[in-house]
């Protein structure tokens, strides 16, 4: 098992660069089963959500693994139900009660529509008391991320990241442009295309997998990786959760990650710009369905 290397964030904390998503992994033993299979396999970094309905199990795997709270890395993201102030500052809470935690190391607007100011004034706050470590937002594309800044959304606090769909298919240049202007670190969801079959049978990602004996989503995450981006793949298979995490005893060549830069296609599966994202997602998950 190797050691993970940790980035540096604009606030000066330090997170793990590799970590486990739980996206879509049910909140009936099987978000147990997989965080503490992946803390057991040495991964030190989870990222859950108010809206995955699974923060109790995050919270109870790392509480049974026996690691050192500090030695984990937890994020969090707060629901586009809950953004204006109060309702923000009720949800920080509870997370905090779900996960069973202190303090949460990242928390995110997950969705960048609505009443933002008021949720980052909530997230400010529990950040100057020591409920949250760091702050960011998620899913600002160039022009939303643009259209808040200049309303001085970040003036008080700069986001430490912006977390974004991107895989090889998907490099986000413009973006990624904007965020090192910002010093602001980009984390990757879907970091391995969500499964996408057309990117595990690449040519060219098959030929350097077998070249370091390694298999595709070990190519694509050191590529993502070497690139400074964070990344957190999914998985519920022990296998897959082990070899996800074996990327840090190899490197890519700059030739390599030339021809990897080549597949990006400047599109994604998810266009947070597009109309009617917000009552799209809205319709899609009720976090006070069982208040
Ligand atoms: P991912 O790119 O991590 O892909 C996960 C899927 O890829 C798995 O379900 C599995 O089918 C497949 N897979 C995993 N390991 C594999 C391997 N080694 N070989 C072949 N196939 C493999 O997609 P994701 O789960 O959507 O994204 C990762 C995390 O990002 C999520 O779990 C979540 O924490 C976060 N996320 C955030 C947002 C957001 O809006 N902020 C949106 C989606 C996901």
């Amino acid at each position: 098992m190797e050691k993970i290397p940790v980035f540096q964030l604009n606030d000066g904390n330090s997170i793990p660069s590799l970590g486990f998503g739980v996206f879509q992994i049910p909140n009936d033993g099987a978000t147990y089963k997989a965080v503490l299979t992946a803390l057991r396999m040495g991964y030190r970094h989870i990222d859950t959500a108010v809206a995955y309905f699974n923060e109790e199990e995050v919270g109870q795997a790392i509480k049974d693994s026996g690691i050192p709270r500090e030695q984990i890395w937890v994020t969090s993201k707060l629901w586009l139900q809950d953004y204006a102030y109060e309702d923000a500052k009720k949800a920080i809470e509870t997370s905090l009660t779900k996960l069973g935690l202190d303090y949460i190391d990242l928390y995110l607007i997950h969705q960048p529509y609505g009443q933002l100011t008021e949720a980052w004034t909530a997230m400010r706050e529990a950040k100057e008391a020591d409920k949250i470590k760091s702050i960011g937002v998620s899913n600002m594309t160039p022009k939303i991320w643009k259209k808040w800044q200049q309303q001085g959304m970040f003036d008080e606090v700069m986001p430490s990241v912006n977390q974004v769909e991107y895989n090889p298919y998907f490099q986000q240049m413009e973006l990624r442009k904007l965020m090192a202007e910002n010093h602001v670190t980009l984390e990757a969801w879907g970091p391995l295309g969500q499964g996408n079959v057309e990117l595990f049978n690449e040519p060219l990602l098959q030929k350097i997998a077998s070249k370091y004996h390694k298999n595709i989503g070990q190519i694509i995450l050191r590529f993502e990786h070497q690139e400074g981006i964070i990344v957190f793949p999914k998985s519920v298979h022990e296998e897959r959760i082990k070899s996800n995490q074996a990327i840090f005893d190899f490197e890519l060549t700059s030739d390599e990650m030339d021809g990897i830069r080549s597949l990006d296609r400047g599109q994604g599966s998810h266009n947070p710009d597009a109309p009617g994202v917000q009552e799209m997602l809205l319709n899609a998950f009720d976090v006070h369905a069982n208040d």
